[in-house]
């Protein structure tokens, strides 16, 4: 019996309802027995008393008994605006400790399905970097970090050189290899907290915190270099990209103005003879990006 109550709502609220209504109605009845003479408005008053007693105590049994249905409610509001819910774990074994338990794994699931979502709707599969998308819903807290804390940041756009020519010679398949290559290289070169992403076919987009031009210029050659010196194309041909570097502006750079002048820096390393880093150096204290002086700077080794 006390097993089927425990596993049956309907049995609990049935129990709690009838107790707490009958239990001060019958403490008022033994009372009334045993003081018979007792005057009548007494007696009204005793069991007006006991009704209001009985309708707390019932009131406040079926409150305990359902605020587990309110904490579940609080607990899909939280789920809905931020998608992860507290550990609402139950060892009710009646409907709403059901309940709680099939919320709480639904939620779970829910949440790994969502992270996977996620991580599928912002990667790229062919390279393993993330995708123009990602970079742009991320890009705007390291901007925001890196003039917080006044450290800077520096952009690196890479184009691969005539890689249409590549695919046309051997074939899409070799094509697609060359750029997991190429998204490997990218990975190997920059730090855990740089952000870099395919934003393109044949085109990919770091953000790199901390960093001055410089310092953007030397790790695009280093990524220059070892893409050169990949051996992933049939017949021994080489692989080659070019790059355009650029330094982000304390507080007026977006990342699409930050990435348009590291692409005019692209194209004029494409234009000097691709394989090549080019980037330019802003005179400080300028406002508007088409104001400012660029001295270009363009390295290439033999
Ligand atoms: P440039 O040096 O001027 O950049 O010349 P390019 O041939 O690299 O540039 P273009 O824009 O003419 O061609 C880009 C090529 O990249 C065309 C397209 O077939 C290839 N491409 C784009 N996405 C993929 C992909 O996912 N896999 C493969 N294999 N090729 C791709
Ligand atoms: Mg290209
Ligand atoms: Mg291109």
């Amino acid at each position: 019996m006390f097993a089927r109550i425990r596993s049956s709502l309907t049995l609990k609220l049935f129990l709690a309802s009838f107790v707490s209504t009958h239990l001060p109605l019958v403490a008022a009845l033994i009372y009334y027995l045993q003081n018979r003479h007792l005057d009548p408005i007494v007696t009204i008053g005793l069991l007006l008393a006991a009704t209001i007693a009985g309708t707390a105590l019932c009131l406040g049994t079926l409150w305990t008994l359902l605020n587990p249905l309110r904490e579940l409610r609080g607990a899909i509001w939280q789920f809905r605006k931020s998608r992860s819910a507290a550990d609402l774990r139950s060892t009710r074994r009646d409907e709403i400790g059901l309940i709680t338990n099939a919320f709480s794994m639904l939620t779970s699931e829910l949440s790994r399905t969502i992270a996977t979502l996620e991580h599928q709707a912002t990667s790229d599969v062919v390279t393993g970097l993330r995708n123009r998308r990602w970079l742009v819903d991320n890009a705007p807290a390291a901007l925001a970090r890196a003039r917080r804390e006044g450290t800077g940041l520096a952009a690196i756009v890479m184009d691969l050189d005539h890689f249409k020519a590549i695919n046309d010679r051997h074939g899409h398949d070799a094509g697609d290899r060359a750029l997991t290559a190429a998204g490997a290289v990218v990975l190997s070169c920059l730090r855990p907290y740089d952000l870099a992403a395919r934003i393109g076919g044949e085109e990919f987009a770091m953000l790199l915190p901390g960093c001055d031009q410089r310092a953007a210029m030397d790790i695009a050659n280093r990524i220059r270099l070892q893409l050169a010196a990949l051996s992933v194309l049939p017949d021994g041909e080489r692989m080659t990209a070019s790059f355009g570097v650029c330094e982000a502006l304390p507080q007026i750079d977006g990342l699409s103005s930050i990435l348009k002048r590291a692409d005019v820096n692209l194209y004029r390393a494409k234009r000097g003879g691709r394989n090549r880093v080019s980037g330019s150096q802003v005179d400080a204290g300028k406002p508007s990006p088409s104001m400012r002086e660029e001295r270009i700077n363009s390295t290439r080794d033999a």
